[in-house]
This record gives C-alpha cells, structure tokens and sequence, in this order.
C-alpha cells in the first residue's frame, strides 16, 4: 500500500534494529483518513472469505481493525491484555510474549464473543515473531472457530512471524513489508 510506505518513510523512526515507531499516525497519535484507507484495503483483501467477525489485540491494533470490520459490516472484538475480573472460565486465553514489552502477558477474549459459527480475520498494526497472532488465533480455535485470515498492517519480514504463520497454515497479508530498517534508512520489500 503506496499511501502507507510513503507515511512510514517521513514519518517513522526506525529505534534500533528491529524496532519502528509509527506512533504519529498508528499507535499514539491516530491519523483517521489513513485507518479509513487501510481499512478499505482488508476489505477488498477479505471480502470474500466469509468473515463474521475481527478480532485485534488492544490497544495498537483497534484503529485499523475498527475500520476493516466497519468495511465488512461485522463486529470488531478486542483482545484484552490483563486479565478480567470475572471469572477465568468465562474467558478464552493464550499466553504471548511480548515483543515491545519482553515479557510475557496473557491475552484473553470472553467466551460470549466468538462461537463456533465465526470466522475470524485477524488484525494487528505489526508482525514481528508472530507471538501476538498466534495467540489470537489459539484463542479462535479454541472458540471452535476459523481464522479467515491475518491482516497485518506493518510486517517486518526479517523477523519469524511470517514463516511461522504461513507454515501454520494462515493466510497473511501485510500493507507494508520491510525488508531491513537501519539508522537512516527503511528498505520494502519489492
Ligand atoms: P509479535 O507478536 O509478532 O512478535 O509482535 C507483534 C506485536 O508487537 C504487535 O502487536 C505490536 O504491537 C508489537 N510490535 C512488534 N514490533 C513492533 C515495532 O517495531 N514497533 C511497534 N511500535 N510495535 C511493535
């Protein structure tokens, strides 16, 4: 997605090796006209999969999965990171380790929002090791639903996540993929 490139080149900091920060128009600071395009763009992606319902991990991914599940006229539901004060046999759970945070987090989704009958697009702003996804989608199968598919906003594909998310079988598309990120430049893939 040309519109989203030109955005991480003027406007994202590459922090290190392996770390970008887009938190001027994706994770802090949320620029509505690009989550709208983006939006727009899963759902030409995924319109034909059959999706009931998009599911993101709060809180980086709702912006962009709002607006695919506004485009698909389905609900969005948000993974929730700590856990519920309600009671834990009311929640589907997966553990992930985080790779902003380096530590390792439960993730979790209440029963009453995914049933067997839901196919289940998979949203998030970045891919990285693939941790975030596949706990989303252990939390699907879980459910006894299906994953449509996985909706990356940014993929650093010099990291795992998506050998590993293809290898399991996941369909993955990703906006912008890049290739290597260094102190003065961001390289795509071609
Ligand atoms: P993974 O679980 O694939 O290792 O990492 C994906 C998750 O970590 C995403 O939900 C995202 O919030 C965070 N993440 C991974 N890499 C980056 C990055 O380079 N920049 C930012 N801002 N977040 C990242």
């Amino acid at each position: 997605m040309e519109k989203l490139k030109a955005k991480i080149r003027t406007e994202g900091r590459v922090l290190g090796p392996d770390v970008l920060k887009v938190d001027a128009f994706l994770n802090h600071q949320v620029d509505p006209v690009l989550m709208a395009d983006i939006g727009e763009t899963f759902v030409s992606l995924f319109k034909d999969a059959g999706v009931t319902k998009v599911l993101t991990l709060e809180s980086s991914g709702i912006a962009p999965a709002l607006m695919t599940a506004l485009g698909l006229r389905v609900p969005l539901v948000f993974a929730k990171k700590r856990k519920s004060l309600t009671l834990k046999d009311d929640l589907w759970t997966e553990r992930s380790f985080s790779f902003t945070k380096q530590e390792e987090s439960e993730v979790s989704v209440s029963k009453q929002f995914l049933s067997p009958a839901d196919v289940v697009l998979i949203v998030d702003d970045f891919l990285a090791n693939g941790q975030a996804a596949q706990a989303m989608a252990g939390i699907v199968r879980k459910a006894g639903a299906s994953v449509a598919g996985i909706g990356i906003v940014i993929e650093k594909s010099f990291q795992p996540g998506r050998r590993l998310l293809t290898e399991a079988g996941y369909r993955v598309e990703s906006l912008a993929r890049i290739a290597r990120l260094s102190e003065d430049s961001i390289e795509f893939e071609e």
